[in-house]
């Protein structure tokens, strides 16, 4: 006898149940369209067709109301057709030649489409228990299908085995209800796939570049992915290690955003993202996501500034990065309101003044850098973003790691033995002056602290945090975050 394993259709718990809430519930011949990520081929989405027609013996899905739901809410977010479900009369357990015929249309007109979920449900009111009987449908020459029965699979939740090694790594529940706005998908990318893999429930990137050929060699793309928005590119990855992860991709520059729009990326439920009633004072109600990290992960300076002023107008953390010429070092800096006194454009006075005073113009582009100094970067970044996600949780490794960071929030990687001669970055020959040098060469970070500027540290107050030393105070200080300010206005 010749066994042969049925392939499994796999869906989440979350579907299962919504099907048994609605298509289960009622008489035979009620469905609904399934959606999910098509790498994966998880049934992750499920929409119950309420305006189908009902007339007994078939099913007919409306197609104009799913052809909208499809292009208006699924599509864009990378969710495609699986298949349908719908349900049959107890005594009928196959798919009859009417949803053939369908499955064979579907297909003919979907060339992406390997295959077609049409599973069956005996309806609890029917039989008085509910029931799913999973068909797949694919094609076998020319205009014809192969109807196969596939053996039930559902995932409690995907992710409880994608996670289940790192289940004590990182507090998983909480960093699920964590936000990540990453402002640059080029260098970083690799660092949001690892970002998905700790479980981080939501992230939203904005970038307006396309993967071109000369960012293979210094970024985690791929061929195949030449002429993509990056991140869109990112998108699919990060969905294909999370599946439940909800992404949200920007093709556009972050000057393209304004604060009212930011606001609602950073602080509205992610079902209300897009909603422009959304006000700011709505985030009182606390559905939205329980902590929000803005990262500035570009080399474009503008940017990268924005992204400290948007962080203090909502009182929100930053964290930013940026590799030196050649990859030779990199800086890595952060601010958490409460925690840090100074704000990134404290700890990065010099450049400011460079910026305004004589026209600086950061040139500094991934010519010769080598990959590993980007990996380098990539992982200090992720334990940062860590510390700063877990603060307050209590969790064992992350919950207090940013209380002993404290005050250090300008980090500087040392990826070249030769710094101080090749940059001129003498900071580790000098942090190191007394250790002995002959354990000593590269691959060091030196956490260093900062100050905020002010008169008592000989500064001019910070424009942007206005060097009180307690950056809540400078949310929602700013007119517009779009335009960089020169001095700080005391307070009326
Ligand atoms: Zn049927
Ligand atoms: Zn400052």
């Amino acid at each position: 006898m010749i066994f042969r394993a049925r392939r499994p259709f796999q869906i989440t718990q979350n579907v299962v149940d919504s099907i048994a809430a609605t298509v289960g519930s009622f008489p035979a011949e009620r469905g609904g369209i399934l959606g999910g990520y098509p790498r994966t081929g998880v049934v992750t989405h499920f929409h119950f067709d309420l305006s189908s027609r009902q007339t007994g013996a078939t099913y007919s899905p409306n197609a104009q109301h799913l052809t909208e739901l499809l292009q208006k809410h699924w599509n864009p977010r990378g969710i495609r057709l699986l298949g349908f479900v719908h349900s049959h009369p107890p005594s009928f357990r196959q798919l009859s030649t009417g949803d053939k015929v369908y499955a064979e249309r579907i297909l003919a007109v979907n060339d992406e489409m390997k295959e077609l979920y049409l599973p069956l449900v005996m309806s609890a009111a029917d039989s008085g228990c509910f029931e799913l009987l999973p068909f797949g449908v694919t094609r076998s020459g020319e205009r014809k299908v192969t109807v196969e029965a596939m053996k039930l699979m559902v995932t409690a939740s995907v992710s409880n085995g994608v996670f289940e090694r790192v289940s004590e790594a990182y507090d998983l529940e909480w960093l699920k209800r964590c936000r990540v706005i990453a402002v640059g998908a080029g260098g970083a990318n690799q660092w949001l796939n690892s970002l998905a893999r700790t479980g981080v429930g939501e992230i939203v990137v904005v970038d307006p570049d396309k993967v071109e050929l000369k960012n293979i060699g210094t970024q985690h793309v791929y061929l195949s992915d030449v002429g993509q928005y990056k991140v869109q590119v990112v998108a699919s990855r990060l969905r294909d290690i999370n599946a439940e992860a909800r992404v949200w991709p920007i093709p556009a520059s972050l000057e393209e955003i304004d604060d009212e729009t930011f606001a609602r990326l950073a602080m509205a439920p992610w079902d209300q993202i897009e909603d422009r009633e959304w006000r700011l004072h709505a985030a009182e109600d606390r559905s939205g996501p329980r902590r929000t990290l803005l990262c500035g992960l570009t080399d474009n300076f503008e940017a990268q500034a924005r992204v400290n002023r948007l962080a203090l107008q909502f009182g929100i953390p930053s964290l930013s990065a940026q590799v030196y010429r050649e990859g030779r070092a990199a800086e890595i800096t952060f601010t958490m309101p409460g925690v840090t006194p100074a704000c990134q454009r404290c700890a990065l006075r010099n450049r400011y003044e460079h910026f305004l005073q004589r026209g600086f113009k950061n040139n500094v582009t991934s010519n010769g850098t080598p990959i590993w100094s980007t990996d380098r970067l990539n992982a200090l970044k992720g334990e940062i973003a860590m510390a700063i996600l877990h603060h307050g949780t209590g969790h064992s490794r992350y919950g207090h790691l940013l209380d002993r960071i404290g005050n250090r929030n300008l980090i500087q990687v040392r990826m070249d033995p030769d710094l101080a001669e090749t940059l001129g970055l003498t900071v580790f020959d000098r942090t190191f002056a007394g250790a002995d040098r002959t354990r000593l060469l590269t691959d060091e970070a030196v956490w260093l602290p900062q100050e905020p500027d002010r008169p008592e540290n000989n500064y001019p107050r910070c424009p942007d945090c206005g060097g009180t030393g307690d950056l809540r105070r400078a949310i929602g200080r700013f007119q517009d975050t779009r335009v960089m300010p020169l001095k700080w206005e005391a307070e009326a």
